[in-house]
């Protein structure tokens, strides 16, 4: 067991390291994309791959024959050379420091290439001194942009290192624990006296999920029978809309998934709802007009651009979506990843009562390296009367079992069953997603 978690390891890290390369030195982002997906399935496969044929290589999701002829390469050499070659193009320090907050690929290779920085405490004083300027296009703003990018690195660091050191299967109790010592408090402590706290248990189904007709890794099917085996009463499928280019979602693709998931409603107990995850635009739009969004029994919608709007315009901006008769969850809400993007700035506060006043649910993403709506603000949420919605943002089997992050973090809240649309009976629910129509 020991040794075949490692070579499913070490592959998923050379992958995924891979995939950093190529989007580092400015790869094709669908191949990039490939090998990160390749990366996660590897690292997730219940089967030893070091056992497993070269011809059948293949069947592992995500891995096509020339991902399979790399993992056949390393099983043979002990080396990957399209990696080893990558590598010595890329400056060291170079990967390390594009995943600092505000950094980002091109500006990573700039400061590694031309500076000679090669970690986050030597860019920290490159900043200060102003040695930065040196650089062609680099100035006051982007200074600022690194130093508070360095500070989300530094101040999420040990909650970060101490999600990532919790076991598999790790217990709502063992989770939330860790939110206790990381996490400054709210007024969670003194509710819990006083409620039945919402946990794991009472969650009936999960809102906000992907297959591999978008960017998940498992087939509709195969994320359909998983969930029904966590005991769920209902489970949306959300895969994302085609303005997150990317993902090459069509209006004709989105049809012909709601179709098949009608179809498969029949052979579940669960009730199905086809949905799909729509982006907020710039200007609080969504992917698609009324008409077609009617067709959906659920719709998450989600920030994935323009993290860097000011405080007004993002406000704005996610007010125009909940005001969205269609829109029924803000996904991820701040868009942080914990030590890795910092949160968007906007007013909580109008936020919380948009969402209150149209019947808007925020997300409370169950993902470990997300968290979001971040734990500490739950309890203001709350209390300006926001319900919630907590989801795995599933893009793997493994994800699915994720729910226990959300529901600590809820308890760290302080909610209970009432304050979740997800722990209600699914005519509430429904009642709930039609937002007074
Ligand atoms: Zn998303
Ligand atoms: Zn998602």
């Amino acid at each position: 067991m020991g040794l075949m978690a490692s070579i499913n390891e070490e592959v998923a890290a050379l992958l995924r390291e891979y995939a950093e390369l190529l989007g580092l030195t400015g790869g094709d982002m669908f191949r990039t994309r490939n090998y990160e997906r390749a990366a996660k399935s590897v690292g997730g496969y219940p089967e030893d791959i070091g056992a497993i044929p070269d011809t059948a290589l293949t069947k592992i999701p995500g891995v096509g024959s020339s991902i399979a002829g790399k993992i056949a390469e390393y099983r043979r050499t002990g080396t990957i050379k399209a990696v080893d070659d990558l590598r010595a193009e890329v400056p060291p320090g170079a990967l390390l420091l594009a995943k600092v907050p505000g950094v980002g690929p091109r500006r990573a290779l700039q400061i590694a290439g031309q500076l000679g920085v090669t970690s986050v405490g030597e860019l920290d004083e490159a900043v200060r001194s102003g040695r930065l300027r040196s650089v062609a296009g680099f100035g006051p703003k982007s200074e600022e942009r690194i130093l508070r990018g360095i500070a989300v690195a530094v101040s999420d660091a040990a909650l970060r290192e101490a999600l990532r050191a919790l076991p598999d299967g790790a217990t709502e109790d063992d989770i939330y624990a860790v939110l206790a010592a990381h996490v400054p408090t709210g007024a969670a402590g003194e509710r819990e006296r006083e409620h039945a706290l919402v946990r794991g248990k009472d969650l009936r189904g999960d809102l906000h999920t992907h297959t591999d007709l978008t960017d998940g890794i498992v087939s509709l099917p195969g994320m359909i029978a998983a969930a029904e085996q966590r005991g769920y009463e209902y489970y949306a499928v959300t895969d994302h809309a085609p303005n997150l280019v990317m993902q090459r979602m069509t209006d004709e693709k989105m049809l012909a998934q709601r179709d098949q998931l009608r179809a498969l409603a029949g052979s579940t107990g669960m009730t199905l709802l086809h949905g799909t995850e729509l982006n907020i635009a710039p200007d609080g739009s969504v992917d698609w007009d009324e008409d077609f969004l009617s067709g959906f029994d659920i719709c998450v919608a989600s920030v994935h651009s323009s993290f860097e709007q000011d405080r007004a315009t993002m406000t704005k901006r996610f007010v125009a979506a909940a005001e969205n008769p269609r829109v029924n969850v803000i996904g991820h809400p701040l868009t942080r990843k914990i030590g890795r993007r910092p949160p968007v700035e906007a007013d909580l506060d109008a936020l919380y009562a948009a969402c209150a006043r149209t019947g808007t649910a925020l997300e409370i993403n169950a993902s470990p390296d997300r968290m979001d709506l971040p734990p500490q603000h739950i309890a203001a949420a709350r209390e300006a009367g926001v319900k919630f919605a907590i989801d795995t943002d599933a893009h793997s089997l493994v994800d699915l079992t994720h729910m226990p992050y959300g529901a600590a973090a809820a308890r760290f809240g302080g909610l209970t069953s009432a304050d979740v649309i997800n722990a209600w009976p699914l005519g509430r629910l429904e009642e709930f997603l039609r937002k007074g129509r």
